[in-house]
C-alpha cells in the first residue's frame, strides 16, 4: 500500500531555494526506493522577491491556502535589502501563528563524522531536544513606539504569557521527555529577573510535573543554562524554554553540534488539525547563495522529522541512516564543516546511501 501526502514546499529566499530543491530530490528518491509513500508536492514562490514586487511575502490568504496540506517544507526567508523583522513577520510567523504551530522542536545531536567545537565531546555526549514555545511570549508582537526620533523616544516590547499557552507547551515537553530514553526534562526560565511571565512558567512546570512522575525534571536560569550546555552537555536531555530563550539556546546548540547547516526544526501543531512545518534552522545566508555549497543536511534532517510526523517511521529511519552514513565521510562535508563538497555532492551521496 502506498500512503499519499500533499506537501507544500516554500523554498523562500537565498540558500533556502537550493536546500529545498535538494530535499525534494532526496524525498523523491526515497519514495521511489521504498514505494510505501508518495508525495504530491506543490511549490509556493513566497518570499522576499515577491515582497519587492508586490509588497507582500505571501498572498493575504496564504496561511489559509496551506490548511489542506499534510505538511509544509520550508526553506528560509530574508534578503539583504529587506529588513529582517519584515520578512520574519511577513512569512514565517504569518504561517506559524495562524496555523497554531505552537511547539517548535529542535533535535540536536553530533552526527557521525562531525566535529563539535567542544573539546573532548563524543557524539553520545550531546543528544538533546529543545522545545521552544512558538506562539506567544517575547515574540507575541505586542508593543509600540512613540515620540519617534526624539531623544525621549520610547519603544515597548511586551511579552505575553498565558496560562493556557504555557501549560500546553509544558505538557508537550513533558510528553516528549517521557518518550525518550532518559525521561529527563530541564525547564529554562529567567524567573529571578522576569518576575511575572517567567514565574508563571515555573509554577505551571511544577503543576504539570505532577502528571509525569516518571519524568525527572529540573529548572535552570537561561544564563546559567548556556554555561551548562557548554561545559556539561551530557547532563541534559529534553529542554523547554520560551520563544526568545529557546531561539537563542537552539542556535548555541546547533553550533555546539558542529554547524548551523545541519540542524533541523519542526513547527508542530500537536492537535493535527492544521499542517505542521519543517525547516532547517539556518537562514537565507546570502553570503553563500548561488555558490552551490549550502549544506543541505539541515533540510534532509527536517525531512526526516516530517516523515516521522506523517507516521512514515520506516522511511524516516532509512533517510536518517543515509544522512549519518554521508556525514561520517569527510569527503561529503561542505565548507561550513571544513570540507570541499557541494550541495549536489552531498545530495547525490545521500541518494546513493538510501
Ligand atoms: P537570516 O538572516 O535569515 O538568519 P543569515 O544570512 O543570517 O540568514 P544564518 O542562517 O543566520 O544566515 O547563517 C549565518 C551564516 O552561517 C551564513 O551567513 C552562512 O555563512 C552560514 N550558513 C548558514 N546556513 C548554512 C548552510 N546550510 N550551509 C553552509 N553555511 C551555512
Ligand atoms: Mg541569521
Amino acid at each position: 500500500m502506498t500512503n499519499a501526502y500533499r506537501i507544500a514546499a516554500i523554498p523562500g529566499d537565498g540558500i533556502g531555494i537550493e536546500v529545498i530543491e535538494a530535499g525534494l530530490e532526496v524525498l523523491d528518491a526515497l519514495s521511489r526506493r521504498l514505494g510505501s509513500f508518495a508525495l504530491d508536492v506543490e511549490n509556493f514562490d513566497w518570499g522576499s522577491d515577491r515582497y519587492k514586487r508586490e509588497g507582500r511575502f505571501m498572498p493575504e490568504d496564504g496561511a489559509q491556502q496551506l490548511r489542506g496540506f499534510d505538511a509544509i517544507l520550508f526553506g528560509a526567508v530574508g534578503a539583504p535589502d529587506v529588513p529582517d523583522h519584515l520578512s520574519l513577520w511577513g512569512l514565517r510567523l504569518a504561517i506559524c501563528q495562524p496555523l497554531d504551530q505552537f511547539a517548535n522542536v529542535r533535535p540536536t545531536r553530533i552526527l557521525p563524522g562531525i566535529q563539535s567545537p567542544l573539546r573532548g565531546v563524543a557524539p553520545g555526549d550531546l543528544d538533546w531536544v529543545i522545545v521552544r514555545e512558538n506562539s506567544e511570549g517575547e515574540y507575541a508582537g505586542q508593543g509600540g513606539r512613540s515620540h519617534r526620533g526624539l531623544p525621549h523616544e520610547i519603544a515597548t516590547e511586551v511579552s505575553i504569557f498565558t496560562r493556557a499557552g504555557v501549560e500546553r507547551i509544558m505538557r508537550f515537553a513533558f510528553d516528549l521527555a517521557r518518550s525518550r530514553e532518559r525521561k529527563q526534562l530541564t525547564v529554562v526560565t529567567k524567573s529571578n529577573a522576569q518576575r511575572y511571565g517567567m514565574v508563571l512558567w515555573d509554577e505551571v512546570a511544577a503543576e504539570v510535573a505532577q502528571d509525569f512522575p516518571d519524568v525527572q525534571w529540573d529548572k535552570m536560569l537561561v544564563d546559567a543554562m548556556t554555561v551548562r550546555m557548554t561545559l556539561d552537555p551530557a547532563s541534559l536531555d529534553t529542554i523547554v524554554a520560551s520563544n526568545l530563550h529557546a531561539d537563542i539556546l537552539s542556535d548555541l546548540a546547533a553550533a555546539l553540534a558542529g554547524s548551523i547547516g545541519i540542524a533541523p526544526t519542526a513547527n508542530i501543531n500537536p492537535e493535527r488539525n492544521t499542517p505542521s512545518m519543517f525547516e532547517p534552522i539556518h537562514g537565507s545566508a546570502f553570503d553563500i547563495t548561488g555558490k552551490g555549497v549550502a549544506n543541505p543536511v539541515g533540510t534532509f534532517w527536517s525531512a526526516v522529522m516530517m516523515l516521522d510526523h506523517l507516521g512514515e517511521t520506516e522511511a524516516a529511519a532509512r533517510l536518517m541512516a543515509a544522512i549519518e552514513k554521508v556525514t561520517a565521510a569527510p569527503a561529503c562535508h561542505t565548507p561550513d564543516l571544513g570540507g570541499a563538497a557541494t550541495t549536489r555532492d552531498v545530495t547525490r551521496a545521500v541518494i546513493e546511501a538510501l
